[in-house]
């Protein structure tokens, strides 16, 4: 039989992209459609990254909802499908959906890790498998990866190597505890005592795995479980049936604040020593399993040694809006890691670039940087004859903003009354970088969970932020708000021609006027557009 040729050998290429995970897989579909060189590594034998063996207990946290009020695979439909890839051909848009048995409207791990393995194939994203990133080094201006089959030299490298290396606290005796990462089947635990350190996503995801087997389980961590931020995470959906239990007095189940001191092994079990951190007292604890659910790290190799800063105790790499490690040029993370860029952070819960359905976004957007930057590729940037309407339909049904909220943003540039469609990209960007007059549309979540269509106004450097009310329903193309954001473009055509430098009444009662950095701290009533679930009603004159 002939040999099966791998693609990408080692050489010099653009950009080497690693991880055959979604963020590898999107990342390299979008370069491609951009024409950039690049490369794809991957350790696997097979596309699907952690969703071949993750989450352990086999059903995602993000939906998917097969049918939906728009048609699949429209635009408008990926704010309805959380975990298909991103692509302009029609047979590889919005593959989970069809490979849904519909007994929830999370998809399961097998049938993500189909999609994914689908989106591959269809969209014909090649990777070269079975080869492993095992060094990193500058020369010049170029980066070279040494690899288990031999030296890439790139202008710039993507790394989406996922979130999912075990991660564990610095607890004296944590070695004796399993780390979540080797619990893999629930029946292990039937009839047995077990001690979960850690109560986020993944403590929470193991107890509910093993609830119908363990004989008691407690989760412990010093911080209390904030429940109303989970009440707004995708954590809620299935993990909280603990908590639900030890919330209604359920025998059996604890959810505990301790700080846990020490753990020993006593013959066959394990003892957990455990003080109170929101109560006063201590606590010993004998188990058969300890479970270490303290989290996840990117696997980094020998980047930190390179100089790559990073956040969340070393585990995540800090990055700029653009994903580009803020201390090491050219390297650029996507997938899981693009978390490491937290934008402008101004108000409550936003980015989802930890899932699928944020970073595919990610993905896009640092394709289009990346082109235009080692390329000097030029977008296509197309006339919008009606702004009014284009920023109201952005503002009600663009995905990139209802999923990226406070990260990114839909611009629009102006001049001498001609308006130019300038894409999606960060908002800390648009805010921080000068540029030409221009609209920007981005929605944002107060403190309380509120939703709120931002819309921004740049003119001669100087931004303005107008929050719309808002709409019970998010259809903000309705009247009201049409005539709200016609007086903002008309007020802002009106100083363009007449270079008047003060902003109109209107603007001014309904909006905050700020340069950046202060605009992080504004906090002024938004528009004066009022809802009501039927008919809203513009107040603003
Ligand atoms: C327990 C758990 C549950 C989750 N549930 C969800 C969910 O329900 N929905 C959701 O959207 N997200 C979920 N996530 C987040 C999840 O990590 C991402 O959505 C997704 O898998 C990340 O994709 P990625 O491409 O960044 O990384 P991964 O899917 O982890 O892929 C990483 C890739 O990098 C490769 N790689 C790593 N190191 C090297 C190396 N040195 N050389 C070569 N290749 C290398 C790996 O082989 C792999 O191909 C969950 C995460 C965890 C930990």
């Amino acid at each position: 039989m002939a040999a099966v040729e791998r693609p990408y050998p080692p050489g010099d290429y653009d950009v080497v992209v690693v991880g055959s995970g979604p963020g590898g897989l999107q990342t390299s579909y979008c370069l491609r459609r951009l024409g950039v060189r690049h490369a794809v590594l991957s350790r696997d034998d097979r596309p699907g990254g952690m969703f071949q063996r993750f989450p352990i207990f086999q059903r995602l946290i993000t939906w998917t909802k097969p049918d939906a009020p728009v048609e699949r695979g429209s635009r408008e439909y990926e704010w309805y499908d959380h975990n298909s890839l991103l692509a302009e051909e029609p047979e590889a848009k919005a593959l989970v959906p069809g490979l849904m048995d519909r007994a929830f409207d999370l998809p399961s791990r097998a049938e993500m890790e189909a999609g994914l393995a689908a989106f591959a194939e269809r969209a014909q994203v090649e990777v070269r498998y079975g080869c492993t990133w095992e060094s990193t080094r500058h020369e010049g201006e170029q980066i070279v990866l040494g690899t288990s089959d031999g030296e890439y030299r790139c202008r710039a490298v993507v790394f989406a190597l996922g979130v999912t290396e075990p991660w564990r606290a610095d607890v004296p005796g944590l070695e004796h505890a399993a780390h979540y990462v080797d619990t893999m089947k629930c029946d292990r635990y039937a009839d047995r005592d077990v001690f979960v350190v850690g109560k986020r996503n993944s403590g929470f995801e193991v107890a509910q795995g093993i609830l119908p087997w363990a004989r008691s389980i407690v989760l412990g961590s010093p911080r209390p479980v904030q429940t109303d931020a989970l009440a707004l995470s995708a954590l809620r959906v299935r993990y909280l049936h603990p908590y639900d239990e030890y919330a209604r007095g359920g025998p059996g189940t604890y959810v505990i604040d301790v700080s846990i001191e020490r753990i020993e092994p006593v013959g066959e079990r394990l003892r957990v020593f455990t003080r109170g951190t929101t109560w006063d007292g201590a606590l010993e604890f004998e188990v058969d399993d300890v479970i270490a659910a303290t989290g996840f790290q990117t696997p980094l190799q020998d980047l930190p040694q390179l100089g790559l800063v990073t956040v969340a105790d070393g585990r995540i790499p800090a990055l700029t809006p653009y994903w580009e490690s803020v201390s090491l040029p050219g390297v650029f993370f996507a997938g899981n890691a693009s978390q490491g860029a937290r934008g402008i952070g101004k108000r409550g819960a936003g980015a989802s670039s930890s899932s699928v359905n944020g970073f595919r976004y990610n993905a896009r957007v640092l394709a289009r940087h990346l082109a235009e930057r080692l390329n000097g590729h030029e977008p296509g940037r197309e006339p919008v004859a009606d702004v009014v309407s284009f920023l109201l339909r952005e503002l009600t049904s663009a995905p990139e903003l209802w999923v990226q909220k406070g990260y990114l943003c839909r611009v629009v540039s102006a001049s001498d009354g001609t308006h130019v469609d300038e894409g999606v990209v960060p908002l800390a960007t648009f805010l921080d970088s000068p540029g030409p007059d221009a609209f920007a549309a981005s929605v944002e979540v107060d403190e309380t969970g509120r939703i709120i269509p931002t819309l921004y106004v740049r003119r001669r450097g100087e931004i303005a932020e107008h929050q719309l009310d808002p709409h019970p329903l998010h259809e903000y193309e309705s009247e009201p708000y049409r005539r709200h954001v016609e007086v903002l473009v008309g007020a802002y055509a009106t100083r363009s021609h007449s270079a008047a430098p003060a902003i109109s009444t209107v603007a001014s009662t309904s909006s905050q006027v700020a340069t950046r950095p202060s605009a992080t701290t504004l906090s002024r009533r938004g528009a004066n557009v009022h809802t009501s679930a039927s008919s809203p009603r513009f107040d603003g004159g």
